[in-house]
C-alpha cells in the first residue's frame, strides 16, 4: 500500500490501532514480479515524500526491492494526530516520535519505506503512540 495521508484519517476515524503492513508489502513485490502490476502502479511516491527521502532521511544499507539500489531506500514516519496537520508532521528520529508520546492527544506514526531512486513506497507499519 503506497503511503497516502488519506490513509492515516481513515484509520483515525475507525479507530484502528496497530497494523503491521509487511505482509501487504510481499504481496505486493511478488505481483510485482509476476507482472500482475505495473512499476508505475508500486513507484508513485508523492513529490514530498521524495523530497523528504533525498534530502532529509538517513538511505539505508538496504537495496531497494524495485530497483536494486543501494543507498537510496530510507525509512521516515509520519505523525497524525490531535492539532496536527491533515498531511502528518514528519519525524527523522526516536527522539521526534518519544516526544509525543509526552503530549495530550491521540498520536499515531506511520512508518513509511521509500526509495529516492526509483519512487517505490509503501507503508511498513502503523504505531499508536501512547504512554
Ligand atoms: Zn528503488
Amino acid at each position: 500500500m503506497a503511503f497516502h495521508p488519506a490513509i492515516a484519517a481513515k484509520d483515525a476515524a475507525a479507530g484502528v490501532g496497530a497494523v503491521d503492513y509487511r505482509l501487504q508489502r510481499r504481496r505486493t513485490l511478488a505481483d510485482l514480479k509476476a507482472g500482475k502490476v505495473a512499476p508505475s502502479e508500486v513507484c508513485d511516491a508523492h513529490p514530498e515524500l521524495l523530497r523528504v527521502a533525498r534530502n532529509c532521511a538517513s538511505p539505508s544499507a538496504t537495496a531497494c526491492p524495485v530497483c536494486a539500489v543501494v543507498g537510496h531506500l530510507s525509512v521516515v514516519h509520519y505523525v497524525f494526530g490531535t492539532r496536527l496537520p491533515a498531511s502528518g508532521k514528519l519525524a527523522l528520529s526516536e527522539e521526534e516520535l518519544d516526544r509525543y508520546l509526552r503530549l495530550t492527544g491521540e498520536f499515531s506514526a506511520y512508518q513509511v519505506e521509500v526509495c529516492s531512486e526509483c519512487g517505490w513506497n509503501h507503508l511498513i507499519r502503523r504505531i499508536p503512540l501512547r504512554p
